[in-house]
């Protein structure tokens, strides 16, 4: 479904041209609230124009590397297009994302999967498909899986993943480089990787800190970043005698480039960030090429997750505002303590705009059970009546792509905005939606 006649894009806040972050109250008002209007609520809408910005921005920045999106931030295939379109490659996680990226058009060349504790099925997946397309790139964190790989006859590209000992991060959920889950510890990194060569061809080394390089964290991200130039060099040019050299591509130092969530909080200075990149990989082995990973930088501020007030509940403490969008469809908040920002566009019948409002301090609650069902605590909103609208902005990252079924709640709908129109990209589930799979085992269990 579209809607031509809701024309204009998301304005840029008057900045002209491409600003480094697109707040939530850069959007135009009036488009969301038709958007609403014209396919409920609650709404994802993901301005490809803005992706398109993004990936143009980090190729700007990194000229000379390969960028590669991570695709777990959002997996739709409208931004997968406008992400292949734009020239970035694809990072996939698991077998499903390989899956949409082929859908999308990323051909193995510029399809890299990073096996972390992989499913024998995910593996099988992706042995198969490169077995039709040798030129993609299997990601690896344990030697474990390189025996698993050679087990099912796959002598191809391998890039090794590299614990490095740092991790940046947000939160110690989204802090991988550190944890020891993620990739082999760098003081074997390097035997594993000539181990690896011997039945693998080794084209890069990788390390991913986690997610949120902030203004404030570059000096952990230099330290990863320096480690692994340390790495490349040895790899590529070894002290010992009769260690071979292996031929590298590329030193991937993963993505986490910080988006400000916080109305106040200054973008990221990306071109600072790409400087101390380069700067601490240097200096990089003839042919070896610098790789970044970003997910959330590609969309976050690309997204808003429009949802309606239902209840307003004045309390002694606080105004609870009840809104029909919760955890299950933005998790974040719950998951993460992650701060979202949020935006009154008002709407209520028979109230002034939300520009008219006094600002209140109010939590904003969903509809699931659960206490930490929050969107937000404590938030100065203009404030809201029954049937207002939120825009719940930098909602583009890890929102629809978390959201789950929990409470029997069908997931939202998505529109993307392409050139200033909107398209459905991801319909609303039904409440039959929700008993599919069970109610199809029900039909093959009465088959057997
Ligand atoms: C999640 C992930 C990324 C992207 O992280 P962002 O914080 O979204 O930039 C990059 N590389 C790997 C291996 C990841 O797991």
């Amino acid at each position: 479904m579209s809607d031509p006649d809701a024309a204009a894009g998301a304005t840029d806040g008057g900045t002209g041209g491409d600003p480094p972050v697109r707040r939530v109250s850069d959007w135009d008002g009036e488009r969301l609230r038709g958007l609403a209007d014209a396919h409920e609520t609650p709404l994802y809408v993901q301005d490809l124009d803005r992706v398109r910005e993004n990936c143009e921005r980090l190729l700007g920045a990194f000229p000379d590397a390969d960028v590669r999106y991570a695709v777990k931030a959002h997996t739709g295939q409208a931004v997968l297009e406008a992400v292949r379109d734009a020239g970035l490659d694809a990072e996939c996680a698991s077998a499903g994302e390989v899956d949409r990226a082929l859908a999308a058009g990323f051909d193995g060349s510029r399809l890299h999967y990073t096996a972390v504790n992989p499913p024998a099925r995910d593996l099988d997946y992706v042995v198969g498909v490169a077995a039709a397309d040798p030129d993609l790139t299997v990601t690896v964190g344990a030697v474990d899986t390189l025996d698993r790989l050679a087990e099912r006859g796959y002598d191809g590209r391998v890039c090794v993943r590299v614990n490095p000992g740092v991790g940046a991060g947000h939160h110690e959920k989204v802090t991988t480089g550190g944890a020891a889950k993620f990739g082999i510890p760098y003081d074997r990194a390097a035997t594993a990787a000539r181990d690896a060569a011997e039945r693998f061809d080794v084209v890069g080394v990788h390390a991913h800190a986690g997610s949120g390089i902030d203004p404030d964290q570059l000096d952990s991200h230099r330290e990863l970043v320096a480690r692994m130039g340390e790495l490349a060099r040895d790899l590529t040019d070894p002290d010992g005698e009769g260690v071979a050299p292996l031929d590298l591509e590329y030193v991937d130092v993963g993505g986490g480039f910080g988006v400000p969530y916080r109305e106040d909080a200054p973008a990221l200075d990306l071109p600072a960030v790409a400087d101390a990149t380069r700067e601490a990989v240097a200096p990089l082995p003839e042919g070896v090429d610098l790789a970044v990973e970003p997910g959330r930088y590609v969309v976050a501020d690309a997204g808003v997750l429009l949802t309606q007030v239902n209840t307003v509940k004045p309390t002694p403490d606080e105004t609870v505002v009840g809104v029909d969008a919760g955890m299950t469809d933005l998790l974040r908040p719950s998951m993460y303590d992650a701060y979202h920002p949020i935006r009154n566009l008002g709407g209520a019948e028979g109230e002034p705009s939300a520009g008219e409002r006094e600002a209140t301090p109010v939590t904003v609650a969903g509809p699931i059970c659960e206490t930490g069902d929050t969107l937000g605590r404590d938030r100065a909103l203009a404030a809201p009546a029954r049937g207002d609208l939120l825009a719940v902005g930098v909602a583009g990252a890890y929102g629809y792509e978390m959201a789950s079924q929990y409470n029997s709640r069908p997931r939202p709908a998505e529109v993307a905005i392409d050139d200033g129109t909107a398209t459905t990209t991801r319909r609303r589930e039904t409440l039959g939606d929700l008993t599919t799979v069970e109610r199809e085992a029900a039909r093959q269990g009465a088959e057997r």
